[in-house]
């Protein structure tokens, strides 16, 4: 089984800056905080950082329970703030979710610094909640490289241990390192986050301007298939 896992924001989907609303709104809410720190930075990062980097900035303390309140006044106003932002799927990216559906050997999962809920809520508002089995997501972690290793070993479940290679497709040079850190082929879309220039530096198996080369992406996933019958 071949698992290509997928970054959401600028990678997927682009939600106009939903995401950010939504943080910032939780946070005047909750905290008094009347505008957010620009100072922190949001693309290829988990929920959790971003939002304890937040805290530490305003003078909150980062408990769990402030964690968890933030959380479900986040997903409230995510819910709010999605519809009235100018968000899209990205190009490319339906045709390649079915071109990889159509493949046997293919599984499909999220790899995201997004809380597992709202992953669901900007997937569910763009239509392709239901494209991805299994993921790992930025409830727990801080950090991308662990939220990878959960991502791979649900990968390895959701294959019923018969996984032989990973794909991570991301738009920053976060999503290129955690995928390099679980021995993953990464690909990096210039989409979002991070330049074609900035995304080279980290030396990703293969960078694209947008998802529309669906060939480059089957090629892979096919090239690694005949591998596999090469060497079994
Ligand atoms: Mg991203």
């Amino acid at each position: 089984m071949y698992s290509v896992l997928f970054d959401i924001d600028g990678t997927l989907v682009q939600t106009g800056g939903a995401g950010k609303n939504a943080f910032a709104a939780a946070f005047a809410q909750l905290f008094d905080v009347v505008e957010i720190s620009n100072n922190v930075q949001f693309a290829g990062r988990s929920d959790r950082a971003i939002a304890l980097d937040l805290m530490g900035l305003h003078g909150v303390e980062p408990s769990v329970e402030n964690w968890q309140r933030f959380v479900d006044c986040y997903l409230e106003q995510l819910e709010i703030s999605l519809p009235k932002c100018e968000g899209e799927v990205l190009t490319g990216v339906v045709d390649l979710l079915d071109a990889l559906q159509g493949i046997e050997q293919v599984q499909l999962g999220l790899l995201t610094g997004n809380v597992k809920s709202g992953a669901a809520h900007k997937l569910g508002h763009y239509n392709l909640a239901d494209r991805f089995a299994f993921g790992g997501f930025g409830d727990e972690e801080t950090d991308r490289n662990a939220i990878a290793r959960v991502a791979k070993a649900q990968a390895q479940a959701h294959a019923e241990g018969d996984l032989a290679r990973t794909m991570v497709i991301g738009d920053t040079v976060h999503d290129v390192v955690c995928a390099q850190s679980i021995g993953a082929f990464a690909v990096a879309v210039a989409t979002g986050g991070a330049t074609i220039e900035e995304l080279a530096k980290t030396g990703p198996d293969l960078l694209l301007e947008d998802l529309t080369d669906t060939e480059a992406l089957l090629t892979e996933v096919m090239a690694s298939d005949r591998r596999e019958v090469k060497f079994s």
